[in-house]
């Protein structure tokens, strides 16, 4: 089955045994839960729109193992083009969905390591490589969504793996046996975990010497035996406990974080990509954060849904026309294409690595996520601006419904006398929902802290940047030798 439709992804996802918690009580249905629901509708999007023929070129891909057409999320990047169509495949699904999609993480994890494996056997003569290959077929073959795991919970911030009070706090080996390795630790803020079905762990930062227990990679399929999912709670989540088609703000798409526990989980030999050889997990690292800063075209899809909203709501409120509403609507376009600018910039400034597959410009990679770090931001509190104080003080959907409140409600907030007062409401809650609700989780803090806080950019930027350039070209324009 090289590529799965929605349906059959959904039923994938049922013959998973995950062991899930939320709110304290083991979640038995995972699929039909409620708030977990809409997310997985968002991984099915990624699923649906490969068969689209409108889509194609943009979703799929043709696989340089096997030469089958294969959704792009399982692909291997083999030229510019397919970077720079992978950046317009995040701004397209941003846009279908409002929300997180979650399924580029994996993506960025494969690429990652089809580099750093290849590299591994060139300076061991390790057989990382060939096993990766050999995984990477399956997960085309199957389809499959990918968890990938890199954040531990890292605990003191100020001490490395090995001198942890407790050495959980990053993943690591606790045993090494003839058929595989033993793992334990955990990886919090997991997008998408419980929509996977493969779940790929990575060191989370540098490694040395006495950290080469913690310098770890492989896969697991996402319900092997002892492996628990503890469900992040997302602002206003409850809201999709109540039913109705208003108060949730995004009706169909949302997205999810979960702590994902490996209690000594058994890892055969043939899933293990990296071990020990802690001198690469800062390329694995790098790589791997370079690609997910690319991915973040999937922000500016989104910043299309909060742009369109902010320009509904001003026409439902009757100050479209105004020169600053319309100076606002500006610049949040300027904003957002100004993110579109870096994430196809850094696809097509990127190169071929030794193992063939292409990577992103990382100096440029970084800038654009750095930039993700910002305008959302200020996009968002333009459309609070032009949205108006109700966004945040509307009743709820039911005091719409009720016959003692409906007419009041009708009555005092209609604004536009085109406009029914339901549909005013509506957009008002999805940019609720966008900057203050669920998907903020996403559109507003992941912009921040995902792929790594802005500091992380900051470091890679100056690492990035070739300084003696651009002194030489000052010094020679003023005369000095
Ligand atoms: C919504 C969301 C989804 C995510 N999805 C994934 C995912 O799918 N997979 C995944 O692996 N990760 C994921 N992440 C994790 C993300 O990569 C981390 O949040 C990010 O790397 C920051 O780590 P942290 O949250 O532990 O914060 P911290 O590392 O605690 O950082 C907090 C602040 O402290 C600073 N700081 C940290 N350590 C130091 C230090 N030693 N010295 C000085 N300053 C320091 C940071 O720069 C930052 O300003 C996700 C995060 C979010 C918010
Ligand atoms: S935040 Fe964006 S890049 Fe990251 S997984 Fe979600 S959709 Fe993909």
């Amino acid at each position: 089955m090289p590529m799965m439709t929605a349906e059959q992804y959904e039923e994938s996802l049922r013959r998973l045994n995950l062991v899930v918690y939320m709110f304290g009580k083991r979640v038995e249905n995972v699929v039909d839960d409620p708030i977990i629901r809409p997310s997985m509708n968002a991984v099915a999007k990624t699923y649906e729109l490969a068969h689209r023929p409108e889509h194609e070129d943009i979703m799929t891909a043709t696989s340089h193992i096997t030469g089958k057409k294969v959704n792009r999320f399982t692909h291997i990047h083999q030229s510019i083009d397919d970077l720079v169509k992978k950046s317009k495949m995040g701004r397209l699904l941003g846009r279908e969905t409002g929300c997180c999609f979650q399924r580029c993480v994996g993506m960025d994890t494969l690429n990652a390591l089809s580099i750093v494996s290849f590299d591994i056997d060139t300076k061991y003569g390790t057989e990382y490589y060939k096993r990766f290959l050999k995984y990477l077929e399956y997960v085309q073959q199957n389809d499959f969504t990918v968890d990938g795991a890199m954040t531990d919970p890292k605990g003191d911030r100020s001490l490395p793996p090995h001198k942890q009070p407790d050495p959980d706090q990053f993943m690591h080996v606790v045993e090494e046996r003839k058929d595989g390795i033993v793992v334990r630790g955990a990886k919090a803020h997991q997008t998408g975990a419980v929509n996977s079905h493969e779940i790929i762990v990575m060191p989370t930062i540098s490694m040395r010497e006495e950290d080469k227990d913690y310098a770890i990679s492989f896969a697991l399929p996402s319900d092997a035996e002892g492996i628990t999912y503890i469900m992040g709670r997302q602002s206003c989540d409850t809201r999709k406990l109540e039913g109705g088609t208003m108060d949730q703000g995004n009706l169909l798409f949302g997205g999810h974080e979960a702590l994902v526990v490996f209690d000594d989980v058994f890892v055969p030999w043939d899933r293990v990509f990296m071990y020990r050889e802690y001198e690469f997990s800062r390329q694995l690292v790098e790589q791997f954060a370079a690609y997910h800063r690319q991915s973040y075209a999937c922000k500016v899809g989104v910043g299309d849904v909060m742009i369109g909203a902010a320009q509904t709501a001003a026409e439902y409120n009757g100050v479209e026309k105004a020169s600053h509403i319309r100076d606002k609507i500006v610049e949040m376009n300027h904003l957002n294409e100004t993110l579109y600018c870096g994430c196809i910039a850094c696809a097509s400034e990127g190169h071929k690595e030794p193992s063939g597959t292409y990577c992103v410009n990382i100096l440029l990679a970084n800038v654009h996520k750095h930039n993700v770090t910002r305008f959302p931001y200020e996009i968002s509190r333009l459309a609070q601006d032009i949205a108006g104080g109700l966004m945040v003080t509307l009743p709820s959907e039911k005091d719409l419904q009720s016959p003692e409140t409906a007419k009041w409600l009708k009555k005092y907030f209609k604004a536009n006398p085109d406009i029914p007062t339901e549909h005013r409401m509506h957009i008002l809650r999805l940019i609720e929902n966008l900057t203050l609700g669920t998907a903020a989780t996403n559109y507003l803090t992941e912009s921040m802290h995902g792929a790594g806080s802005p500091q992380a950019q900051r470091i890679m930027i100056s690492r990035r940047i070739n300084m003696q350039e651009k002194q030489r070209a000052a010094k020679r324009l003023c005369g000095i030798e």
